[in-house]
């Protein structure tokens, strides 16, 4: 009644539907929960081109989020909204598209590293809070980045 290590007979089957189960799924980044991405991008009041900014999203490998005005306005769905009365990103990467940076916005980006702004403002709160900002139409730069990552592809 030893208790004995002992090697499982060879099954070479067995071993390869092993590995296909414990091979980790492709991820979406759309379909990665806002409080659990690392890379997101946001479309607000400033944004017309909601096709576009998906299609970036899609592009960029980003988890897409939105500003309460968007969701209020039904362009976007609620669960993408940042903010208060969104969600808190843990992200280290937040891009923002035609949002102002209203304070219920900004914190839910509180301890996001990196915050690049795209805003024709250069005086929105959002371009102050960036490290990075692009005083641009949003509806100029999504079809921009879009045309530079196809080209790098
Ligand atoms: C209790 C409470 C809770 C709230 N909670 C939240 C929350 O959780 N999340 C949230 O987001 N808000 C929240 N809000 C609302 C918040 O106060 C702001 O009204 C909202 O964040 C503004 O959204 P916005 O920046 O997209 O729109 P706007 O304030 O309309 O700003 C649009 C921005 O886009 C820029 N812009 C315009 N056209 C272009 C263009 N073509 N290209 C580029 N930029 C352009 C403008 O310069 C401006 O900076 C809350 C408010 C209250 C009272």
């Amino acid at each position: 009644h030893a208790a004995e290590p002992v090697d499982p007979p060879a099954d070479p089957a067995r071993d390869a539907a092993l590995a296909v189960r414990l091979s980790p799924l492709p991820v979406e980044a759309a379909n990665v929960r806002l409080d659990e991405a690392g890379f997101v991008i946001a479309a607000g009041n400033g944004v017309t081109d909601f096709a576009g900014f998906r299609d970036l999203a899609r592009a960029l490998g980003a988890t897409p989020g939105a500003s309460r005005v968007v969701c209020d306005a039904g362009a976007l769905p609620r669960a993408m909204q940042v903010g208060a009365s969104g969600t808190v990103l843990n992200a280290d990467c937040y891009v923002a598209f035609g949002i102002s940076g209203a304070p219920q916005h900004l914190q839910g980006i509180g301890t996001v590293e990196h915050v690049v702004a795209v805003n024709t403002d250069l005086h929105a709160a959002m371009i102050a809070r960036a490290d990075l900002a692009v005083v641009a139409d949003a509806q100029a730069v999504l079809p921009a980045l879009l045309a530079r990552l196809g080209a790098e592809a």
